[in-house]
């Protein structure tokens, strides 16, 4: 008889009988894919090779195909290249649709079961399965000024410091994200630099072009680059740009910090690690925060790092299990000496799965509050597979 058995709450297992599977499958709009079924390991397989499960079954339900989705960037917050002008993308969800812990679809929005619609927003994958998500939306381009400023390291050190300078002045439509990196085969970058260190910039301007030239003249200023191709393109291509990089496959593994400021000594840390990057395909990346989404009270929502102006994701990648190691201890090294500089949060959504003990700097001031909400909408922790908050009567094991 094919039968499923998943992990129970109490460390045992649940098992589910043929018939109970034939009628999911008959009420799913989907697929349910068992273990030994065909296609189970294509099933199983996510974008990170480091995640590695067997799960009894893989469902999935039908929907939009993208690597990754919308869904958990929201409920994390969700920053990019719109957020200084409109704010995260969990400050734009009007209303949710949510299945709870006890299996009921409920609402949540400003109007209806309000503390769960404060958790959704930041408290991540804790409080239900949300089914539809409704956003604000704001008229976007469709063409926006964007493009890639790509200079030799050597001057890496100057140029972050010019860099800061630019950030600080930035008004809201500008957006400047830093990359410290071995170049790839970019068109537009000549054969001889390809492999070699370099910073790039990657601009981002939403509003009227001309504005648009004259906020990204300080930044085109800085240095002498390799190649500036800064220019007119459509927002959704510019979204999209960067996937190419990052196929599915590659192992990944990525530490995170939040940063109010850019210190000389945290920009002569970044630099002396982008000198010993461990394979091709690693980078040192700094997204800049700060307008609407400093404009929100710490309690507005869950997601709490309304004071972070930059955030870090050192983010090492490989394709051979024996770089696993090396690329692991350097991402540790970079993330310990650049804490001095940090705020001491961490962004949820950039946390590697072995960050347990960084859980309340995940959700900051707002932790005790979440874990209340924890104890009312999902005390048994069914939603445990995530940066977990535990219920407010639970005790959180060592780390
Ligand atoms: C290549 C890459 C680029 C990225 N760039 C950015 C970026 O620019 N800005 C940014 O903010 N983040 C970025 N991230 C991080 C991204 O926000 C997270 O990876 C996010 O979790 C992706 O959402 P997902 O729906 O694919 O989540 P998944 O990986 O599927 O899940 C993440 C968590 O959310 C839960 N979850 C997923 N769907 C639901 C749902 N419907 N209801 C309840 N819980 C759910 C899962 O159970 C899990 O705990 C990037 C990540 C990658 C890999």
């Amino acid at each position: 008889m094919t039968e499923i058995r998943l992990a129970s709450l109490q460390g045992g297992a649940i098992t589910f009988g043929s018939d109970a599977i034939a009628a999911f499958r008959q009420t799913l709009r989907g697929n349910v894919c068992l273990a030994e079924e065909p296609g189970y390991d294509e099933a199983r397989t996510i974008w990170n090779a480091m995640i590695d499960r067997h799960p009894g079954a893989v469902v999935r339900c039908r929907g939009a195909d993208s690597t990754t989705g919308v869904a958990g960037l929201t409920l994390g917050g969700g920053f990019g290249w719109l957020s200084r002008k409109f704010g995260l993308a969990a400050d734009n969800l009007i209303s949710t649709d949510v299945v709870t812990a006890e299996g009921e679809l409920v609402r949540a929005s400003i109007a209806e079961n309000t503390d769960l619609f404060w958790a959704l927003r930041g408290g991540g994958a804790n409080f239900g399965v949300v089914s539809s998500f409704e956003f604000r939306l704001h008229p976007v381009g469709p063409m926006v000024l964007a493009g890639l400023i790509v200079h030799p390291f050597a001057r890496a050190k100057e140029l972050l410091a010019g860099y800061r300078d630019v950030a600080a002045r930035a008004p809201d439509e500008l957006t400047v994200w830093v990359v410290l990196r071995q170049a790839p085969p970019l068109p537009f970058l000549p054969a001889e630099v390809h492999g070699k260190e370099i910073l790039a910039f990657a601009a981002c301007y939403i509003g009227e072009e001309n504005e648009g030239r004259r906020a990204l003249e300080p930044l085109r200023a800085l240095g002498e680059p390799i190649a500036d191709v800064i220019g007119m393109s459509p927002y959704a291509g510019w979204q999209t740009a960067f996937d190419p990089l990052l196929t599915p496959g590659a192992y990944n593994y990525w530490k995170s910090h939040n940063f109010v400021e850019l210190g000389d000594g945290l920009l002569d840390t970044l630099a002396s690690h982008t000198a010993s990057l461990p394979t091709g395909e690693c980078e040192i990346f700094i997204g800049q925060l700060g307008g609407a989404t400093s404009r929100k009270a710490v309690d507005a929502t869950a997601f709490p790092h309304r004071d972070a102006k930059f955030v870090m994701n050192v983010h090492t990648r490989w394709r051979e299990p024996a770089d696993e190691q090396r690329s692991v201890a350097w991402a540790r090294k970079l993330f310990t000496e650049t804490a001095p500089y940090a705020t001491g949060g961490v962004y949820v959504n950039f946390m590697p799965e072995d960050e347990t003990d960084r859980v309340a700097g995940a959700y900051g001031p707002n932790y005790a509050r979440l874990t209340a909400l924890k104890a009312k909408y999902d005390p048994t922790n069914l939603f445990r597979s995530n940066q977990n908050i535990l219920p407010s009567a639970a005790q959180r094991p060592a780390a």
